[in-house]
């Protein structure tokens, strides 16, 4: 039986740094990703704040990269969806679908993902107006009109920060009052750039390359109406915060989980000795890819000094 000194599941870029560090300290390594690398970050077009990024860098260049970087220090790779885990013994089991794989100690970085909107051609369109990260992609739509779509705390707050670069900011709530906190509300309500859609949600996303105009339901009253991109911009921003959905439903019951997220220390450590957690899975407040990173960078040295002991 093959046992690993550190399995890491997941190749966005807290799995990738990680994998990067323990190739580096020649841990026998081995990265489990369910599809292609790089999670969310895929998703963007133009990555302008990640350190060092290049100019004009995709999310997918910047990944294809940190893969390059992570493999030639020897990591191995294992294309498999885990399905069971079982941190009971000092040798860590996963069941995959393709197979079982075993280590001394396991990094968790499975990330969350954006809840989509859930309308037609959303899904077509991301990156292409439709985004759910306004410091990633606010800057595309300078001077252009923007929505967001929700009413908590993260929509209402994106939504002030979006006003930096909008030329109006209209907050697409399915109810009649936010759900953020008053102290939030006040200050949207307040901010001249800021406008509602009450009681509305989008029910189609149109466009040919680049998102060109929406179709909005009203609840109360079922109507319809369709918003097109002003002539002179030709698209818009839509931008999503409905909530995040993190990817840990294979360590309920398992592992500590706060939400749906798992909360560790400074250090990465879960509660189970020996296993740790990097990225946008744990608790905390800036999920961004320097973040992530970092995370995963800290893991692997821990799980590192934690192999010593
Ligand atoms: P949230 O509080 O769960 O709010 C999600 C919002 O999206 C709600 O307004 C909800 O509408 C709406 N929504 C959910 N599903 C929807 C759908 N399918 N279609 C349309 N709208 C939908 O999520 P969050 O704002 O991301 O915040 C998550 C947690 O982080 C919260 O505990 C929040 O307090 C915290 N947070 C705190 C701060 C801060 O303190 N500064 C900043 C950000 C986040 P309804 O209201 O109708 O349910």
């Amino acid at each position: 039986m093959q046992i690993y000194d550190v399995i890491i599941i997941g190749g966005g870029p807290a799995g990738l740094a990680a994998g990067l560090y323990a190739g580096r300290a020649r841990m026998k390594t081995l990265l489990i990703e369910k599809d292609k690398d790089g999670g969310q970050i895929v998703i963007t077009s133009e990555v302008e704040n990640y350190p060092g990024c290049m100019e004009e860098e995709s999310g997918v260049s910047l990944v294809a990269r940190m893969t390059h970087q992570t493999e030639k220090f020897g990591v191995e790779r294992a294309q498999d969806a885990i399905t069971a885990v079982d941190f009971s013994g000092d040798v860590k089991v996963l069941k995959g679908k393709k197979g079982e794989y075993h280590a001394r100690s396991v990094i968790i970085a499975t990330g969350a993902f954006p809840r989509p909107i859930g309308c037609e051609g959303e899904k077509e369109l991301i990156g292409k107006g439709v985004s759910y990260c306004a410091t990633c992609d606010g800057n595309f739509f300078e001077d252009m009109d923007i929505y967001v779509v929700g009413g908590g705390d993260t929509a209402v707050e994106e939504a002030m920060y979006l006003t930096k670069f909008g030329r109006k900011v209209t907050i697409v709530h399915r109810r009649d009052q936010l759900r953020a906190a008053k102290s939030i509300q006040e200050k949207a309500l307040k901010n001249p750039k800021i406008n509602f859609l009450w009681d509305t949600v989008i029910t189609k996303l149109k466009g040919d390359g680049l998102l060109e105009s929406m179709v909005i339901k009203n609840l109360k009253t079922g109507e319809e109406t369709e918003i097109h991109a002003p002539e002179e911009d030709g698209t818009f921003g839509v931008f999503g915060f409905i909530g995040f959905l993190p990817q840990s439903s294979i360590f309920e019951g398992v592992i500590n989980l706060e939400d749906g997220y798992i909360p560790t220390n400074e250090r990465m450590e879960t509660n189970i000795p020996g296993v740790f957690a990097a990225g946008d899975i744990r608790v905390k407040d800036i999920r961004q890819v320097v973040t992530a990173a970092a995370d995963g960078a800290i893991a692997a040295m821990m799980a590192e000094k934690y192999l010593e002991h």
